[in-house]
């Protein structure tokens, strides 16, 4: 696989409209085994043809370029690193979504379990294994085991309750396709109920990292594939770490709601939270940028 480059960008201030002008050295070099990719600093800025003055894009002039033209308040400006993930951001060649209460605004196996009449019982196993801190493959392993899905069951929901979209995921997605960056969706949750929703975003349903459950001939439930990274614990980082080394990226982000999410950086140079559909403290505090509402990346992106 060929490795993919970032080029430098510089872009000028004027008085109507950013433009933004191609440059040819390349970024520094990126982090090899985690951790942030080592950033370009601002140079001192250079004079294009017309003597305007124009500054290299670095973490510091993202954010302040974002600060100006969102006008936005504190709010937007929730993270650790929130430069530096706006910059990972400008320049990744993959970025990694979580798909539960970040691409689709509900938890697909609540949906299931709601839909089998066993919402109540899901709910109460879910809350045991994370207060009794069981592992991530024995808790699915009990949900599944109490949900007995069927094929059938699983095609006839998607089909009735289609799973919501969160607001604004579609603009994300065709602005990071615009721009030829390419999308993972990085899930605990199951491969059949994430198909479609790929499909809806024009995302490869190769592009998946999901838990594969398993059926019989006749199609009643037979187990799940425990091969699947995300089938155990740490499997976020596990999958993102397969996905970068089948395609050399040199910058991926992970965006997601999830305590989980967060622990795929590294390999992921940075982590965006996400607290559109759930906010939860924990990630609001690992997170590198925190937001609630995915125009906000849009912007970023649309700097490109
Ligand atoms: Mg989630």
């Amino acid at each position: 696989m060929l490795s993919k480059t970032c080029a430098t960008v510089a872009f000028r201030f004027s008085s109507q409209r950013t433009a933004f002008v191609a440059a040819s050295s390349s970024f520094g070099k990126f982090g090899s085994g985690g951790g942030l990719c080592r950033f370009a600093s601002a140079a001192a800025a250079p004079m294009d043809n017309n003597n305007n003055a124009t500054t290299t894009v670095s973490p510091e002039s993202l954010l302040e370029h974002f600060q100006t033209t969102t006008k936005s308040s504190n709010n937007s400006m929730i993270g650790n690193n929130v430069g530096d993930a706006m910059y990972a951001l400008y320049k990744a060649d993959a970025v990694c979504f979580d798909v539960d209460s970040t691409v689709i605004a509900e938890e697909g196996i609540d949906v299931l379990a709601d839909y089998l009449g066993k919402g109540e019982q899901v709910a109460a196993l879910t809350k045991q294994a994370m207060e009794g801190g069981m592992k991530f493959q024995d808790a699915l392993q009990q949900r599944l085991e109490l949900l007995q899905p069927s094929q059938q069951s699983i095609l006839q929901l998607l089909q009735e309750q289609p799973l919501q979209l969160t607001p604004n995921i579609d603009t994300l997605m065709n602005a990071l396709q615009s721009k030829q960056v390419d999308i993972w969706l990085v899930s605990g949750g199951f491969r059949i109920m994430i198909e479609p929703v790929a499909s809806l975003l024009n995302i490869s349903k190769h592009n998946i990292v999901a838990n594969t459950i398993l059926f019989d001939e006749v199609g009643n439930y037979n187990g799940f594939d425990k091969t699947e990274p995300t089938s155990a614990d740490m499997g976020k980082p596990k999958a993102l770490q397969q996905i970068q080394t089948q395609h050399n990226y040199r910058c991926m982000v992970m965006v997601g709601d999830g305590a989980t999410d967060a622990q795929a950086k590294p390999p992921a140079q940075a982590f965006i939270g996400f607290g559109g559909v759930i906010e939860r403290q924990a990630v609001k505090e690992k997170a590198d940028w925190f937001v609630t509402d995915f125009m906000d990346m849009v912007h970023i992106i649309e700097q490109r």
